[in-house]
């Protein structure tokens, strides 16, 4: 492969970026053919120790370019409404999948993407040849930039490490509230659960200042008693959430991807997994065009086109998730749809499938 010609040049260090050089890789394109900027060693302790959920479809996809850390099975997805009696559980058995998704945290994902491409630089002699003359520059440095378009969606999120009292045996757990949603993922350590409480900034920032005590009291009545007590074993940490969509439509030359292209709202743990499908996607066409010889710099509007409808989707449902269920006048509707959805099997499994591996692929 001429390096200087084929070249691209990706910006950005974060998961997504690194994927999208180990996707490349598999698609011929040597070391020296891409340039990630440099990994940093360390990373801030709140984002490191941040849990992240990734679908089977994206640890699929990871476990073919990396080895992945220790990460916590998700069995059962179960889903309800405080206060209301409807909810409904998605399984792993029923779809015949070793599992839902995996639990980890993002430090321990960026180590070992890190890992996995310091190992195929190990041969290459420098970057350089993806430097300023790439043949396709791809951004993926997380920024959706000043010019997206944004929705506030007038929460914070709440985030925080807590114990159980009882084994949720791979349960992961989404409550709506009248204030947002409120998630408790299981961790690769026993009993040991990830907190995301959306709620009023005012009232996560009040939550944030309690006393642990006060704190766990609020948690449990929020939460219910469905892993007995919760004890407080971390930091609170305040996240604002606003989903951002970048608006500058990818020119020739120029494409951006993950959280770059579109940030979205963490309920049902979408956008690092639409991020991963963006960095496959993009590898699988740009190795197509490569063999073709067609010029890589023209590839934008095929990858516009081909990522549209998932991307669209995505955005929407978790926008929906996002704010709907907060909604209190219609929160007996949504408590009727989600008892109907649970006895509907064949419309659980499809939306069960669809976080799965992406709304697209069912
Ligand atoms: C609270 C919360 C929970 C989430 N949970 C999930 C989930 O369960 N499942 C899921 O699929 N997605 C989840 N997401 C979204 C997911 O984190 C992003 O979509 C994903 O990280 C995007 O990857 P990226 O490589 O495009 O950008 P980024 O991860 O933003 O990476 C871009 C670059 O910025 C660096 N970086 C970012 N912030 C800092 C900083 N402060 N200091 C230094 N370096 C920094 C990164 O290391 C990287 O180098 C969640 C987001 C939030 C806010």
């Amino acid at each position: 492969m001429n390096a200087a010609r084929t070249a691209v040049r990706i910006e950005g260090r974060g998961p997504v970026a690194m994927a999208l050089a180990l996707f490349l890789g598999r698609q011929g394109f040597g070391p020296d053919s891409t340039l990630a900027d440099p990994v940093p060693d360390e990373l801030p302790a709140w984002l490191s120790s941040r849990a992240i959920a990734l679908s089977l479809g994206s640890w699929q996809l990871l476990s073919r370019v990396a080895t992945l850390p220790a990460a916590a099975p998700i069995l059962q997805v179960e889903v309800s409404m405080r206060g209301r009696s409807g909810r409904t559980r998605m399984r792993s058995a029923d779809l015949h999948a070793p599992a839902l998704g995996y639990v980890l945290r993002y430090g321990s994902l960026h180590r070992a993407l890190a890992g996995a491409l310091s190992a195929r630089q190990a041969g290459a002699t420098s970057g350089e040849s993806a430097g300023a003359d790439a043949a396709l520059t791809v951004i993926a440095d997380g920024e959706p930039g000043a010019a997206s378009k944004l929705r506030d969606f007038g929460q914070t999120a709440l985030l925080a490490e807590v114990v159980a009292e009882r084994e949720g045996h791979g349960t992961a757990f989404e409550r709506f509230t009248d204030e947002g949603p409120l998630a408790l993922l299981p961790l690769p350590q026993p009993l040991r659960h990830a907190l995301v409480w959306c709620g009023h900034p005012d009232e996560s920032a009040r939550r944030a200042a309690l006393g642990a005590r006060a704190f766990e009291a609020e948690l449990g009545t929020a939460f219910g008693s469905a892993l007995g007590a919760l004890r407080l074993d971390s930091e609170r940490v305040l996240a604002p959430l606003q989903r951002k969509v970048r608006t500058a439509v990818d020119e020739t030359g120029r494409i951006a991807i993950g959280n770059a292209a579109q940030a979205l709202h963490p309920v049902a743990g979408q956008g690092l997994n639409l991020g991963l499908r963006d960095a496959f996607e993009l590898a699988a066409l740009l190795g197509q065009w490569h063999a073709s010889g067609r010029a890589l710099a023209d590839a934008a509007a095929a990858f516009a086109r081909a990522r549209r409808a998932d991307r669209a989707l995505t955005v929407a449902l978790t926008d929906t998730l996002a704010q709907a269920f907060t909604w209190s006048a219609v929160a007996r509707l949504e408590s009727l749809a989600l008892g109907t959805l649970d006895m509907v099997a064949p419309v659980r499994n499809r939306f069960a499938a669809s976080l799965m591996f992406g709304l697209r692929r069912v």
